[in-house]
């Protein structure tokens, strides 16, 4: 008896252990997005002045040198962090931007989108996020229009973790270049991460085609993650949007 009751003591414990590092930051109330920068010194970057996500408009034509792919197969695991679902990729895919290369780390998902483009919120939007040996971050997003399903994610689907905390692993058939549109053209902006610590100078390469998902297949991912995972727009300052 005596044993049972310190079992569920520590069940207790640990659910609120979990709760509490759970509640560092969230997407609404007391730890949402107006207040981040104040809940930890961390995250004083989240009231900078070069931020994301942002409205891209009044794009600036400038010539921009394509982005150079080099994505393999090797998505290794599926989780819930309780702020988007996440696939994580084992190394050897890369994008050549600037004469650096970017290696592909993850990629997860916002419903709806945090960028806009032209004014225009888009139902979902995936985030392939890669850095440089120097640690030098860049991102690159994808819109979702809401039609066809997607095959990318109808492969990961299959593994999705319901709950916060929840891991999975993933065959190798999940590759991130289904989540990338036939045509590369892109917008570019100096921008952040868009959740906490949300450090600036990340490269951000936003895909001008969008993919399509079904409404099932967007549903799905925002019925696990039970509120939307979009931190507002942010201002865009002095920052030029090229193209
Ligand atoms: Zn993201």
């Amino acid at each position: 008896m005596r044993k049972a009751l310190c079992v569920s003591v520590a069940l207790l414990a640990s659910g609120a252990a979990n709760a509490e590092s759970e509640a560092q930051w969230g997407y609404s109330g007391a730890k949402g997005p107006e207040n981040w920068a104040e809940l930890s010194p961390d995250n004083f970057a989240c009231a900078g002045k070069n931020q994301a996500p942002i409205n891209l408009t009044g794009f600036i034509e400038a010539e921009l040198q394509p982005i150079t792919f080099d994505y393999q197969k090797g998505a290794e695991q599926i989780l819930n962090n309780g702020h988007t679902v996440q696939v994580n990729y084992e190394q050897g895919s890369s994008i050549d931007v600037d004469g650096i290369t970017f290696d592909l780390k993850q990629f997860h998902f916002h419903a709806p989108s945090e960028n806009h483009i032209d004014g225009e919120s888009y139902p979902l939007e995936a985030h392939l996020v890669h850095a440089s040996d120097e640690g030098d971050l860049a991102v690159v997003a994808v819109m979702f229009e809401e039609d066809t399903a997607n095959e990318g994610l109808k492969k990961a689907w299959t593994k999705m973790p319901e709950q916060a905390g929840e891991e999975r692993a993933l065959p190798s058939s999940v590759r991130a270049e289904d989540i990338l549109p036939e045509n590369r053209d892109h917008y570019r902006f100096n921008g952040s991460l868009t959740t906490p610590p949300c450090t600036e100078g990340v490269r951000w390469l936003v895909m001008k085609q969008p993919l399509t998902a079904s409404s099932e297949q967007i549903e799905r991912f925002a019925d696990v993650l039970h509120e939307p995972n979009n931190r507002p727009l942010q201002p865009v300052n002095a920052r030029p949007v090229l193209q």
